[in-house]
């Protein structure tokens, strides 16, 4: 087999191989799912991004984690053969990618976990690595009204791929990330072996996989929390003209206590302007809403904030009982009164909410052009000097897409976890979701990006890239900070040949992990 796989590697083309080739490597694999070579760059070799591209030697689909298992291995064997876990692909910086390595198609596993357990009276749900949120949630909902606590604001992701993350959204404040909201992984590591790991078994895997961009092992399976699923929600937009009251606002919302806040607390800068996309128009929640700027104070700067909270609520609640809940709530808050927006809706519709977006923007064509997107931490020491410069001058006219901003609170992220913060307690989240118009734009776009971390290093921001994307070990090394010792302590102990994910651009592929 190694003969086998040396010669297709060193004398073809990576993007070609004969199907001669192909047949004689699936059979030396021993596969129980299938392999395919040709014409796979566009699926294999590209992600959401759209920024790079690369050529994979053959693109696995697995039929489960021991077909995984036998690529790692086989890659193993080999001194150069990389491997990469590819989620749904919805990554920004080809961190999926692999280029002239094996890339496995983890959707192609979706179905082969997905059981209930009840465990000391708490609801879990087994799921595959390669299942989408979005069906993780119709099918707990349907089938158990039961559903995961912490979320993504989009669900076309998989399982495996946010928790290789965080997996971040409004519910974050309170239950913390995608990744402090699971019990137990089976994982794949860079050997090759399959491991289940949990806080008591093996639990340097665990927390190292967690939040670990995919470096140590592919994730198979993981053992999700549960809470009961609520039937509906009340979802709000209120607008305001000062970042220091939105800022206090959605602190004040996001260190109470449950019961005493809302249960999804997230929010946005727009422009204030009549741009549909950028300005006034992206804050009514309905068509039927009005968004009138004459409400708006004549002191308004050139960005207004948007705070987005939910309530979730029964079927069985009185509507004057959600709206007294909503009205103690909204009453402590300082935004401009007349332009609330509030909608009901179930929750399942709140949560794919996003999903409505996806499809506009795929029918108008923006889904399928570039997304140089950027995320960040930024902690709340220097979240102000952020506003002060980036929002209100540098991107006053928006990013042709959500421009997020929302706290979070340090204390509900594990240390553990391979996830880096920046320090303090609060912390925001800020994603700049450029779409981008037809034309040639894009590279306008990056250097934007990077002209905005250069100001955060050249300020003194505290801050950390959430999705991270380098292109050197020195920079994963400034990343990574005091918990960088720990990380590669971890890569030599899984995936000590960085067989792993090499999309990240971490560590050169070898036989021993240099620090
Ligand atoms: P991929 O992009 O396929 O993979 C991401 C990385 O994880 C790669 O390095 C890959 O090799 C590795 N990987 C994939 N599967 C596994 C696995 N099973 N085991 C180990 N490693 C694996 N993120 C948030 O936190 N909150 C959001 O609200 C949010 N919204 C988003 C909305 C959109 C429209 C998009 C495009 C992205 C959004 N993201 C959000 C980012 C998202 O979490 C990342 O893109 C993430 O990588 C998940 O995408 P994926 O499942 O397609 O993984």
């Amino acid at each position: 087999m190694i003969a086998c796989l040396g010669r297709i590697v060193q004398d073809t083309d990576a993007d070609s191989i004969p199907d001669d080739d192909v047949s004689t490597l699936s059979e030396s694999l021993d596969l129980q799912g299938t392999i395919e070579s040709g014409g796979i760059t566009d699926v294999a070799g590209k992600d959401f991004g759209g920024l790079y591209s690369v050529k994979p030697l053959a693109l696995i689909k697995p039929s489960g984690t021991e077909d995984i298992a036998r690529v790692v291995n086989a890659a193993s064997r080999t001194s150069h053969l990389t491997v990469a876990a590819r989620g749904n692909g919805h990554s920004i910086n080809g961190q999926a990618m692999a280029d002239g390595g094996f890339v496995i198609d983890m959707r192609s596993t979706e179905e082969n976990h997905f059981k209930p357990l009840t465990i000391d009276g708490s609801h879990y749900i087994d799921v595959s690595g390669g299942a989408l949120w979005e069906d993780v949630l119709k099918r707990c909902v349907s089938m158990f009204r039961l559903a995961p606590r912490s979320w993504t604001d989009y669900l076309s992701l998989t399982v495996g791929g946010t928790l290789s993350n965080a997996g971040v959204s409004g519910q974050a404040f309170r239950f913390g990330p995608q990744t402090s909201n699971v019990t137990e992984l089976e994982v794949v590591t860079g050997k090759g072996e399959i491991t289940v790991c949990s806080e008591t078994q093996n639990s340097e895997l665990f927390f190292g996989a967690l939040g670990g961009l995919g470096q140590l092992g592919i994730i198979t399976r993981a053992r999700v929390k549960l809470q009961p699923a609520p039937d509906m929600v009340r979802w709000i937009r209120v607008v305001y003209t000062e970042f220091e009251e939105f800022t206090r606002d959605a602190e004040f919302l996001v260190t109470q206590e449950e019961g005493e806040s809302f249960d999804y607390v997230e929010g946005f800068v727009f422009s204030n302007s009549d741009d549909p996309i950028n300005g006034w128009p992206s804050v009514p929640l309905d068509p039927d809403h009005e968004f009138n700027p004459a409400y708006i104070p004549q002191t308004a700067g050139s960005v207004l904030y948007c705070l987005e909270v939910a309530l979730h609520y029964r079927n069985s609640d009185r509507p004057s009982t959600v709206d007294t809940a909503v009205s103690r709530l909204l009453e402590r808050l300082g935004f401009i009164q007349r332009l609330k927006f509030e909608l009901n809706v179930s929750y399942v519709e709140f949560l794919l909410r996003v999903k409505q977006v996806e499809e506009h923007a795929k029918a108008n064509g923006n889904w399928d052009r570039p997304h140089p997107w950027l995320n960040i931490f930024i902690s709340k020491s220097s979240i102000v000097d952020f506003d002060r410069t980036v929002f209100r001058k540098m991107l006053k006219d928006g990013v042709g897409g959500p421009m997020l901003i929302y706290p979070l609170l340090r204390s509900k992220w594990d240390s553990r976890t391979s996830v880096v913060l920046p320090e303090g307690e609060i912390f925001y989240i800020v994603a700049l979701l450029r779409f981008v118009p037809k034309g040639p734009t894009v590279e306008k776009l990056v250097a934007q990006n990077h002209e905005i971390i250069k100001w955060c290093n050249k300020e003194g921001l505290d801050f950390k890239l959430y999705l991270p994307h380098y292109q050197s070990k020195e920079d994963w090394k400034r990343h990574f900070g005091n918990q960088w010792t720990r990380f590669v302590e971890r890569k030599t102990s899984f995936d000590p040949m960085a067989i792993l994910a090499p999309g990240q651009n971490f560590f050169k592929r070898t036989h021993i992990i240099k620090p």
